[in-house]
């Protein structure tokens, strides 16, 4: 498999083009037409000589992916299924408001952290994605767009604090003036609670945005949505985020999946307030998307009375309506598949039913 252009850094780039005999601006115009122009073909760089563009087809990919089904949702909302180099597939999600576009790209194939409601967890990790294959979501969903889309969320499939050296190599290349460009305060970040990774973020001092899913308000509860194998502390997140805050002066969100009859009393709600106060953290509630497998949604007046219990103490909450659920688009479920829709792995199909959720 040919290795992305995208894997170079500039420097590489005129290494390599000084070894062709080609001038360095040649660099340039070929990062203007990677990040600019959303080039996905070598063949596309007009004004690059076309035995320039041959090599450059020789020796690598403009383009990680090959998506192989789109589908758009009755809200409009669009998923790819795309397919990687070695075989691996993963989906990407561009969702469409009036205001702006967002992209949800993934940053694993599967997910070790296997939160009992989400489909990417089912799977299993299988592998992280590069930081070529991260940005290449980007430019698939900005192509589809016609322009740079506003926001990207990296809530896919993955934990993507797992996948660290990869995710800050992609996210400085989007936020770069001379790759995509993109605002870092239009960039967040969703993590199940990697402590060490949150203080290395916090260290970048980025003002990337992080949400935390949390789903739960103590160990207890939590221990029930997440296997232990990945699952830290939530006083060391905490202490984590708290750092994370001090570092960038970024507001937090808490994610907080709606999951009946285990995290959704008036106890929890309170709880809940408290560690948002604690945290100077905004909250996010997300009514499971699954209807079946051993989490649903509590009804919609549970869900009404939870956001208002959390409203009457003053904390900043919303309720959120999940966009692209009737193309299995929305958080949770996202996950690897044959474009027939089968699971990409026997894992999954193995598992017992769980649901999904929480777009990390
Ligand atoms: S919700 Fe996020 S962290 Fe949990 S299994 Fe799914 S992708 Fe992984």
């Amino acid at each position: 498999m040919l290795p992305s252009i995208k894997d170079l850094s500039y420097a590489e780039l005129c290494q390599w083009l000084a070894q062709q005999q080609q001038p360095a601006f040649r660099a340039k115009q070929i990062r203007d037409w990677l990040y600019k122009k959303h080039a996905t073909d070598f063949n596309d760089m007009a004004n690059l000589p076309l035995t320039l563009r041959q090599t450059l087809a020789e020796n690598f990919r403009a383009f990680t992916l090959t998506p192989l089904k789109t589908q758009e949702a009755s809200d409009e909302t669009v998923k790819w299924l795309s397919q990687l180099g070695d075989g691996h597939t993963i989906e990407t999600v561009l969702i469409r408001t009036p205001e702006r576009n967002t992209v949800c790209i993934s940053s694993q194939v599967g997910c070790a952290v296997r939160c009992i409601f989400c489909a990417s967890g089912k799977q299993g990790l299988l592998r992280n994605l590069s930081a070529a294959e991260m940005l290449d979501q980007i430019i698939l969903a900005s192509r589809a767009g016609g322009r740079l889309v506003n926001n990207l969320v990296v809530m896919g499939m993955g934990e993507p604090l797992h996948n660290f050296e990869q995710l800050v190599a992609a996210l400085k290349l989007l936020c770069a003036a001379d790759g995509l460009g993109l605002g870092a305060r239009h960039v967040t970040i969703s993590t199940s609670g990697v402590p060490a990774a949150i203080r290395r973020l916090a260290d970048l001092q980025t003002p990337w945005n992080l949400a935390l899913s949390l789903h739960a308000v103590n160990d207890e509860i939590r221990a029930k949505i997440i296997p232990p194998a990945k699952r830290s502390p939530l006083e060391d997140i905490f202490t984590a985020c708290e750092y994370y805050t001090q570092k960038t002066k970024r507001m937090i969100t808490l994610e907080y999946v709606l999951l009946e009859e285990r995290n959704c009393r008036p106890e929890d709600a309170s709880r809940l307030a408290d560690i948002a106060h604690r945290l100077h953290a905004k909250v996010n509630l997300i009514p499971c998307n699954n209807d079946s497998g051993p989490c649903q949604a509590p009804d919609a007046e549970l869900c009404e009375r939870f956001l208002k219990l959390l409203l009457s103490r003053k904390v900043h909450a919303t309720l959120r309506r999940s966009k692209g659920k009737d193309i299995q688009a929305a958080c949770g479920q996202l996950r690897s598949q044959t474009p027939t829709g089968k699971s990409a792995r026997g894992v999954a199909a193995a598992t017992p039913a769980p649901p999904e959720n929480s777009r990390e």
